[in-house]
């Protein structure tokens, strides 16, 4: 017996010495690695939200360079049982590109981009965010059908949908989608299209959501010609009839004419305009014709109450696209602390619905409540629900609700607010957007995927049938017993 115990320690060294060996023996990581013994690594951790990702402590971040260093990571990954998140933009606002215990996957050093002119055809890598995009587009006399955002990775846009500016005349941003390169779960780098083997990947890359099929490493875009535009913002006070400009706003904007692109911009009765030179309500856009046609139509709008801002002018593209992102500048601070729901409106909201909307705003405690609805219509319905993941053709607008907070203690009071808000519309929205994840809603598959969720299960199932990218709101692998 005192033969055996003394073989102890022994037998100690070599399990300690094979665990180490089975370590070293797992797939090396490539790019630039930070561990938590890394000076960088703590603000390298961090999304754009600071409330949703400070808490959140990756085993390690890998920055790729390339697709290979992103194959070597899930490789690596796989071999250590660890799960996996994908970065590009970092604004996803849940922080759900980031968790503690994961490889993260940075890919945001990838902006490598090609422009064919001729063909009006971009290939991106996945880091470029949509104001590097549009700046360099346009250096070539084009843009892209982006969003309003310019930190906004455009991997997370795409796969998300996509809502911007050209989403009248082109369609979300996915439709402008041609091809796309993603690294599966099992390491294996794949390039899908509409009509190659992996054109369901390709169908689920279009509104399916980030990292639940893969990593994109590259995306092949159309591109547009960057017009001549009429830039518009028009802004009044909260002792101006507001409801009467949410409903003109709806009737005049909320039709399939592609000229018109808008935001209605809506804060809290308490929001310090005059510290961040704002409007607390604006109608805000860019208009395909010349001042003068948009003055003209747009004179309903200047007749109601005292518009104080009345900006209606002459814009290249480039301009109107960075005016319009800072007329809804919404972060008050370099870590912003903030919550953020949505949903989609199928039809016009009825006075009541009018009411109540303006109602809460006007008693709001958070002076950072904010409501913003995005224009859609036009080439976005021009698909079937289920052409795409992306499922809410036949929305009117996507409303984004937000609030934010200055000190912590006030967060459970405003996220209380905002889900208020967002419950109070529910009998006149439907849903909710990918790109805007809400940790609230519960049947989130269904909000965010309506009727294709059984189709994005299967497919998950068949790309990632071990689950390797999960996520709290990620979409699970269709069961065994489905007919997929
Ligand atoms: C301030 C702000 C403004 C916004 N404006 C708009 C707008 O105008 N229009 C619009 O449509 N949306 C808008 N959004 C929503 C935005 O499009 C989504 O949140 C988008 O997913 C963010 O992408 P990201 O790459 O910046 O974020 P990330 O946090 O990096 O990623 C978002 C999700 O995609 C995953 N992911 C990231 N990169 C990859 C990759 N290469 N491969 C696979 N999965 C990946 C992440 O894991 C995460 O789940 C806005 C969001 C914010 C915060």
């Amino acid at each position: 017996m005192k033969k055996w115990t003394s073989l102890l320690p022994l037998l100690f060294l070599f399990l300690w010495f094979s665990s180490s060996y089975a370590i070293d023996n797992c797939p090396k990581l490539t790019g630039q690695i930070l561990t938590k013994n890394n000076t960088d690594y703590n603000q390298s951790r961090l999304d754009s939200n600071y409330y949703t990702s400070k808490n959140k402590f990756p085993d390690v971040i890998v920055y790729c360079k390339t697709a290979q260093d992103v194959q070597n990571a899930i490789q690596y990954a796989r071999c250590k049982k660890l799960p996996v998140r994908a970065r590009s933009g970092g604004h996803n606002h849940l922080s759900y590109s980031t968790g503690t215990g994961v490889v993260l996957i940075d890919v945001s050093r990838m902006k490598k981009i090609i422009v064919n002119k001729d063909k009006q055809i971009a290939v991106v890598e996945p880091g470029m965010t949509g104001g590097e995009l549009y700046r360099r587009l346009y250096a070539d006399g084009f843009t892209q059908a982006g969003g309003t955002c310019s930190g906004v990775g455009i991997s997370g846009l795409i796969l998300s949908g996509g809502m911007g500016p050209l989403a009248r005349k082109q369609g979300m941003a996915c439709d402008s989608l041609l091809s796309i390169d993603v690294v599966d779960a099992k390491g294996q780098l794949l390039h899908a299209t509409k009509d190659n083997a992996y054109k369901d990947l390709f169908w689920a890359s279009c509104g399916g959501g980030g990292n639940n099929f893969g990593i994109v490493t590259s995306i092949q875009l159309k591109v547009y010609p960057a017009d001549k535009v009429t830039w518009f913002n028009l802004g009044w006070d909260w002792n101006q009839p507001v409801e009467q400009i949410i409903s003109l706003w709806q009737t005049f904007f909320l039709n399939d004419d592609k000229r018109w692109y808008s935001h209605l911009d809506l804060w809290a009765k308490t929001f310090p305009a005059q510290k961040f030179h704002q409007q607390p309500i604006k109608v805000i856009g860019i208009f395909w014709g010349t001042p003068e046609e948009a003055k003209r139509e747009l004179t309903p709008f200047l007749k109601l109450g005292h518009p104080v801002t009345q900006i209606i002018e002459a814009a290249n593209w480039q301009k109107a696209i960075l005016e319009l992102e800072d007329a809804v500048k919404v972060y008050t601070t370099s870590k912003p602390e903030y919550k953020s729901s949505g949903a989609f409106v199928m039809q016009n909201f009825p006075p009541q619905a009018i009411h109540d909307l303006a109602s809460r705003l006007n008693n709001a405690t958070s002076p950072f409540l904010n409501v913003v609805f995005f224009s859609l219509g036009g080439a976005t319905n021009e698909h079937a629900t289920n052409d795409t993941a992306y499922f809410y053709r036949r929305a009117k607008s996507f409303a984004v609700y937000s609030t934010q907070w200055l000190k912590t203690a006030d967060a459970t009071k405003y996220i209380h607010e905002i889900d208020s808000l967002r419950v109070n519309l529910l009998p006149y929205t439907q849903g909710d957007y990918i790109g805007n994840q809400d940790s609230e809603i519960k049947d989130y598959l269904t909000a965010y995927y309506g009727n294709n969720v059984h189709q994005l299960r299967c497919i998950k199932r068949k790309y990632d049938p071990t689950n390797l990218f999960h996520f709290e709101q990620g979409i699970p692998p269709a069961p065994a017993d489905w007919r997929c």
